[in-house]
């Protein structure tokens, strides 16, 4: 079983996520961290309950995501796994942070993609990977069936939805994402959010204002 440890991040509030397994092998998702005091708290957090990261992961490339990537790769020598249609993305990444007076050091290196249906591993758990655009061209949610949880990154947020006004963003395409991705997932599967709190797929059926339910 996986356990989920939450950090949040940057000036913009982005939620990093650690999962981890029984022998402390983690997956780390979406670094945020942007100061070096963020950076510090990522590494103690993982190394003061002996976690092993063996994966990074990127739901998408917007910088408040991306914003620790260079350091897990310098740190625990990971490289990012990100879906391809991100590409444009990430070269945008650092020119909009620097629109936003958020500079920071990219990562520059080789990129892992990952596809709509593959799978990948933590030791012996699996987490699904779902194509989920519409915030992002190449958003990527990783759902982990056996814990009943989704990494959703920004698609849907506890009685809201992502921003769709960035380059690439399109909002019809979004609220079809959640109603086919999102909300054909049992009721009780908790979302974990690129920003804010987690919340429920069934609360957010019946509640979230943005989304009808087909
Ligand atoms: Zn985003
Ligand atoms: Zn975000």
């Amino acid at each position: 079983m996986l356990t989920v440890k939450t950090f949040t991040f940057n000036p913009v509030q982005e939620n990093t996520y650690i999962l981890y397994n029984e022998n402390r092998d983690c997956v780390i998702i979406d670094p945020g961290c942007y100061f070096q005091e963020e950076r510090e708290a990522l590494q103690k957090g993982i190394e003061s309950d002996g976690l092993k990261p063996v994966l990074l992961l990127n739901t998408h490339g917007h910088f408040d995501h991306i914003f620790g990537n260079k350091f897990v790769f310098e740190t625990w020598g990971l490289i990012p796994h990100i879906h391809e249609k991100e590409k444009p993305v990430l070269e945008m990444a650092e020119i909009s942070s620097k629109k936003w007076d958020l500079p920071f050091d990219v990562y520059h290196g080789e990129m892992k993609y990952l596809q709509e249906g593959e799978t990948v591993k933590i030791g012996d758990e699996q987490l699904e990977c779902v194509f989920t655009p519409g915030h992002s061209p190449g958003s990527l949610s990783f759902y982990y069936p056996s814990g009943n949880f989704i990494i959703g990154g920004d698609v849907l947020f506890s009685g809201s939805v992502g921003r769709t006004d960035l380059p690439g963003g399109d909002y019809e395409l979004l609220i079809q994402t959640i109603q086919l991705k999102f909300f054909t997932l049992p009721d009780d599967t908790k979302v974990y959010p690129g920003h804010g709190p987690l919340t429920i797929i069934g609360y957010e059926k019946m509640n979230n204002p943005y989304v009808k339910l087909y």
